[in-house]
């Protein structure tokens, strides 16, 4: 029988983000029900982001993509401004609803204060 979860989670490797980030998972997502991806700027590097959510598509039958950006992000540099951050994201998402229709998207920003923020699509 084929492995199955519901959601991958893509985020930053910012290790200032990852107690956040684990706690607002452990809040929101069943533990052990995602598969989960760690690569700077988040979804800034798109070209390695999306064949992973392929293969979870593939591999996990996921249903739903989370995608996670924050403040002060090194990988975006002075160029990370929250609007650049929102305009990634939500290209982000359209790119993964052309491959996946069905597929949830969440788009989230983490703030260096702690709390993780919706982003509207
Ligand atoms: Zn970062």
């Amino acid at each position: 029988m084929q492995p199955q979860c519901d959601v991958i989670v893509v985020a930053c490797i910012d290790f200032r983000f990852q107690r956040a980030l684990d706690t607002w998972l452990a809040a929101h997502i069943k533990h052990g029900n995602y598969d989960r991806v760690g690569i700077a700027g988040g979804v800034k590097n798109w070209d390695v982001v999306m064949p992973q959510i392929t293969l979870a598509k593939q591999l996990h039958n996921i249903r739903r993509v989370i995608l996670i950006n924050h403040e002060d992000c090194g990988a975006y540099g002075a160029a990370g401004t929250r609007e650049k951050h929102e305009a990634d994201l939500r290209a982000a998402r359209a790119a993964v609803l052309r491959d996946f229709p069905g597929m949830e998207v969440d788009l989230l920003f983490a703030r260096l204060a702690g709390g993780i923020e919706r982003v509207g699509v």
